[in-house]
């Protein structure tokens, strides 16, 4: 449904129309699959109800539900429609329905209210009350109004809104959302406001597909993913993530390789390892000296000399066999191997954090480059020059980033992937060290590869001959190219040797896009006049806001197609479109 992204891409396209070079440009040589577009939604604030109402409807009509049994059920299946469907088929309609409270009653108007010349006594006050006084829930089950109301301003305020049940002894039914509101809304305006918050939020909170944008401060945006919740996406805001873990986005480390790496860095223990192998609490004054060389008499700037192996006080003298006015010969050759063991898990720490850190250095600098770039193709494109095509400037800056983003978190998952923490048991030394040789050959091709195109991104083309910059030109393309290949190769490697030949396989990691982090595009919330034609109660929240929100809905593809979306982003000039690296890659790629 890429529908009101078209003209967003014939926007970008244009700029490309002009082009005079002869040489085709590397979208030829990228064999990117075509694009479905975007599965990745964005839910805002505004399509929040239309996106309900999506999977409302569709329960709506298979089952022939009235709106509120359709999202009760709903709920209790976790906005999953599949798994719905699946225990119809499995167990019928009957116990799909009781065991999520629903009770469908076939008369029409039984509830509310009961006819007020007949009196009855409310089961929980025990007093006698006229009909209208009392509420019947679809259960069957009468209280009067005032014990409802009660019941359900304690349910709502103890956070239970999205399933409240009936009052009566076992009944497991849920009530009626429309009685809840009615009743709740005549006392208490703000909590049954609370209440209509709480049902629409549900489909975000109890959605195993739907989660929050984790951006500070939040931008209200919800986004909804489709089959595979191991991925990593980009909201409308800007922010990306991983949505599995919520975190910074961090294929290919595994979502629990990230938790512990970034647990790791934050950790002072290191260093505090660092320390308790080199130094020694002085005896006299306790500042941690430091031992230099191999003698075990060490001297504190105090003036105080100790001995390293026990670190008791001494004189200043020693021989070769013994300390003057000291004589501990203490030798421990455990403490002696638990020392070095501490001092190579802090070397392979550094070996990885040092290179991690690196790649992340080099990211950030090179974000910051793309000013510099940009001012270069400007400069370029004004020249008297037959180069007028400069797509592959920013073509290859994005493989950069991209590139440069996979090299970086390539170091945490090698570190506990040939580490002991997570797969000890795994795999023998000997397979371990085939697969890490195997693993780091790639690595450092493309390493090598990646370094070599930043190099070549960093050349002052605008004071270039054409017959130069065309020579820089291919050598971009030619390691663009080259990079996506070794890109592929690492996940390839990371699915079917490494990860993928584990007994117990509990880490997954978002697949390798090509074409860099998928932008959610906004679920599509079209104006129309067709009218909703929802037959359940409109939400007040709903209500309220008419003249803003759209009411109207689609469901289906054909519904959206072309129908601009009010909240399409402002087009953007085209520099600051150009080097944009929020926008999606497709657009950007075709240039
Ligand atoms: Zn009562
Ligand atoms: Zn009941
Ligand atoms: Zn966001
Ligand atoms: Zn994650
Ligand atoms: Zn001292
Ligand atoms: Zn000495
Ligand atoms: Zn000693």
């Amino acid at each position: 449904m890429e529908d009101c992204g078209s003209s967003d891409e014939d926007y970008y396209y244009s700029s490309d129309r002009d082009s005079l070079d002869g040489l085709e440009n590397e979208d030829s040589d990228f064999q990117w699959a075509p694009s479905k577009g975007p599965t990745t939604k964005v839910i805002t604030k505004e399509s929040l109800l239309a996106a309900q109402r999506e999977d409302l409807r569709r329960v709506m009509e298979m089952l022939s539900l009235r709106e509120h049994h359709a999202r009760t059920l709903l709920i209790h299946y976790r906005w999953d429609v599949e798994k719905l469907l699946a225990v119809l088929v499995e167990k019928g309609k009957t116990d799909l329905f009781s065991e999520a409270g629903v009770s469908v009653v076939e008369s029409e108007g039984t509830e509310t209210p009961m006819s007020s010349s007949s009196a009855a006594m409310c089961d929980i006050c025990m007093e006698e009350l006229p009909g209208d006084k009392m509420t019947k829930m679809d259960c069957g089950h009468a209280f009067c109004n005032d014990c409802w109301t009660e019941h359900f301003v304690v349910k709502i305020n103890e956070g239970q809104s999205k399933r409240i049940r009936c009052m009566a002894h076992k009944c497991n039914a849920i009530c009626d959302e429309a009685v809840v509101r009615n009743l709740v809304g005549k006392r208490h305006p703000d909590l049954a406001e609370k209440f209509d918050r709480f049902l629409l939020e549900s489909y975000i909170e109890d959605n195993r597909m739907v989660k929050w944008c984790p951006s500070t401060p939040h931008c209200g945006n919800a986004i909804r993913v489709e089959d595979d919740e191991f991925c990593e996406v980009e909201c409308s805001c800007g922010v990306q993530f991983c949505f599995s873990c919520l975190s910074e986005a961090h294929s290919p480390c595994s979502c629990m390789m990230w938790e512990l790496w970034m647990k790791k860095c934050r950790d002072e223990s290191e260093t505090v390892n660092w320390i308790t192998v080199h130094t020694k609490p002085c005896p006299k004054c306790h500042k941690p000296v430091e031992k230099n060389g191999g003698c075990n008499l060490v001297s504190c700037i105090c003036g105080q000399a100790f001995c390293w192996l026990c670190g008791g006080a001494t004189g200043r003298d020693h021989t070769w066999s013994r300390i003057a006015g000291h004589s501990c010969g203490r030798y421990i050759e455990d403490c002696e191997k638990k020392t070095e063991r501490a001092k190579r898990d802090l070397y392979r720490y550094m070996h990885y954090h040092n290179r991690y850190k690196a790649h992340t250095d080099s990211f950030k600098l090179e974000s910051k480059l793309k000013e510099t770039i940009l001012e270069k193709v400007s400069i370029s494109e004004e020249r008297e020059s037959r180069l007028r095509d400069f797509s592959w400037v920013n073509n290859g800056l994005l493989r950069l980033f991209r590139s440069r983003r996979v090299l970086s978190y390539s170091y945490p998952f090698a570190f506990y992937m040939f580490g002991e923490e997570l797969f000890k048991d795994e795999m023998t030394n000997e397979e371990r060290e085939i697969k890490q040789h195997l693993f780091e050959d790639q690595q450092q091709q493309l390493e090598a590869n990646v370094e070599k195109l930043s190099k070549f991104l960093e050349e002052p083309f605008d004071q270039y001959t054409d017959d130069k910059v065309m020579e820089i030109r291919m050598h971009v393309i030619n390691l663009s190219v080259i990079i996506d290949n070794l890109c592929q190769k690492m996940y390839e490697c990371i699915d079917n040797d490494l990860l993928g030949s584990l007994q117990l396989n509990t880490h997954n990691i978002a697949p390798y896009k090509s074409k860099g982090i998928e932008k959610a595009s906004e679920l599509a919330v079209c104006r129309s006049s067709k009218a909703s034609t929802t037959t359940g109660n409109c939400l007040p929240s709903d209500c309220g806001t008419s003249g803003k929100r759209d009411r109207s809905f689609s469901f289906g593809s054909s519904d959206d197609s072309g129908c601009p979306s009010p909240k399409q982003p402002k087009k953007e000039s085209y520099g600051g479109g150009f080097f944009d690296l929020n926008l999606p890659a497709e657009v950007l790629d075709r240039n």
